[in-house]
């Protein structure tokens, strides 16, 4: 037995007398489940397999868990679905680390319908969050896919700091909407962020995000957990939008689509909930897809007849609902966690760009993909090939392409090529002035790579400050220190 293995037994022991026996194992199969995300092209040589498991069922426990790592100055790493399209486990030493699964604390807290707010803890499936607050006839813009993998405290952390939900056009991220977290800090210290408790030791709700304070909630968004455990969130709810429409235009150019789309976007008040441009394979014409929530009938009506005399002034045609239907199909994975893989494997090229920009990164994106596969060969083996283009409230635009390939015709060796792709498309987003969506995974090397000097010492100035042994995520996004 080397010395690791004797420290891990210790560990191990002590770890069990925190969360219980029935909550940690260094069984080797299900630290090898650990590894795994919807993200499949990895190279087997990159997997790596933290050396324990271990499940707190409270903030108490995780700060206990904290300390101890502090003690024996060992590596953690937070998880909470493991949805990273961006892939495994990347953190410095993760075959010496102890990954902390949050999704025991999964309980909704409070549900204040008077004040429009939820406080629920950080391990709570967004879609089940969904499920509880819709029952009580609220709303929350929780991410769009994968609605019933993500978690809350995973989401906050991760993409884009919050979460792209299906209403990202006119909501923005979950972000927007959160007032206060509770955190873990990397010294086992607990902070309560926003005005509430911690700002105000008179008040014992959190009640808005900023007032008494810098907005320190912010620090912990999209950190891709390196500044603390997330163990409860605060966050804004809605009123349950009861009126809901869904429906496709076409258009027969993408410039005719592109204008409508634009025209769209710059109308006060959104005209819709959700607005998507969509060019599938064997597709023609680009068609529009939107969704319209709304509280009131005649309020359902008149934004869409609004938004259907734009389309119709641009060239666009409604098709039935049912075609809307299996167009929309052929861009929705919300049911991943659930029908995974049905569809055959699939990869993501996704990215943020400011709007003026999309069409000049649109062409520059597609004819790379295709000369890629092509030359890769890989042609024949995909069997589905989506476009879209989705508003991030006015600003932006994120720019997607979805390829399906046949599980069956897929080696080794494809996978090599596709990592390959992927990270030349990553360079090629940059390069064209865009923002990758993923805070860890591979992409957070990619999105590391372009920051400036200054910007790196800044964050690793934070981290040195709130994390001194670096035990938490180490090596995440390149910040390393002893
Ligand atoms: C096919 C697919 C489609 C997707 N589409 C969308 C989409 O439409 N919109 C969208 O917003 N996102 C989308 N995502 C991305 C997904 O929402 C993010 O990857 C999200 O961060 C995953 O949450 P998780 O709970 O699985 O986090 P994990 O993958 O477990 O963790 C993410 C990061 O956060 C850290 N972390 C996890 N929990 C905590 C915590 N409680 N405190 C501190 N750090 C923590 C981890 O260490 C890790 O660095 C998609 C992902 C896939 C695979």
């Amino acid at each position: 037995m080397n010395n690791f293995e004797v420290l891990l037994q210790d560990i191990e022991k002590e770890l069990t007398s925190i969360v219980g026996e029935k909550y940690v194992t260094r069984n080797e199969v299900i630290r090898y489940t650990y590894t795994r995300t919807p993200t499949w092209p990895i190279k087997r040589e990159r997997i790596r397999i933290p050396a324990l498991i271990v499940r707190p069922g409270s903030t108490e426990e995780v700060v206990e868990i904290v300390r101890l790592a502090n003690r024996y100055k060992i590596p953690v790493i937070p998880r909470g679905g493991g949805a990273s399209i961006a892939g495994w486990l990347v953190t410095n030493n993760v075959d010496k680390s102890i990954l902390i699964d949050l999704t025991r604390m999964n309980k909704v807290l409070e549900i204040d319908k008077e004040h429009f707010t939820v406080t629920a803890e950080c391990g709570i499936l967004l879609g089940e969050l969904h499920k509880i607050l819709r029952e009580n006839g609220l709303h929350i813009f929780t991410v769009d896919v994968p609605f019933y993998i993500d978690t809350l405290g995973g989401a906050l952390s991760g993409v884009v700091g919050g979460g792209e939900p299906s209403d990202l056009a006119t909501s923005g991220e979950l972000y927007h909407y959160v007032l206060g977290l509770k955190v873990v800090l990397p010294t086992g210290m607990i902070i309560q962020t926003g005005a509430g408790p911690h700002t105000n030791i008179y008040q014992q709700k959190v009640v808005d995000r900023a007032y008494n304070s810098p907005d320190i909630t912010s620090l912990f968004l999209g950190d891709g957990g390196i500044f603390g455990i997330k163990v409860e969130a605060t966050l804004v709810v809605e009123p349950w939008p009861s009126q809901y429409r869904f429906g496709a235009f076409i258009f027969n150019s993408f410039e005719s689509s592109w204008k409508c789309f634009n025209k769209l976007v710059s109308t006060a008040p959104y005209l819709y909930s959700h607005i998507l441009l969509m060019h599938t394979f064997e597709m023609k014409d680009w068609g529009l897809l939107y969704a319209i929530r709304a509280h009131l009938p005649e309020e359902l009506a008149l934004k869409y007849s609004y938004l259907s005399n734009i389309c119709k002034f641009y060239g666009g045609s409604e098709i039935s609902t049912e075609e809307a239907l299996k167009l929309g199909y052929r861009y929705g994975t919300r049911d991943i966690g659930r029908t995974f893989g049905s569809r055959g494997h699939f990869i993501y090229f996704e990215g943020a760009f400011p709007r003026n920009i999309v069409p000049v990164a649109y062409d520059k994106i597609k004819s790379f993909l295709e000369s890629e596969f092509l030359n890769g060969k890989l042609n024949e083996k995909v069997i589905d090939w989506v476009e879209f283009m989705a508003p991030k409230l006015r600003t932006s635009v994120i720019l997607g392409f979805l390829v399906f390939f046949d599980n069956d015709k897929l080696n080794e060796d494809d996978i090599d090529k596709l990592i390959d792709i992927q990270e030349k498309y990553s360079d090629l987003r940059f390069k064209l002035g865009g923002f990758i969506e993923m805070h860890h995974g591979f992409e957070a090397f990619h999105a590391a790579s372009v920051w400036s000097k200054e910007y790196k010492e800044f964050i690793s100035l934070l981290k040195r400050a709130l994390d001194p042994n670096n035990i938490l995520n180490p090596g995440l996004w390149g910040i390393n220190y002893d």
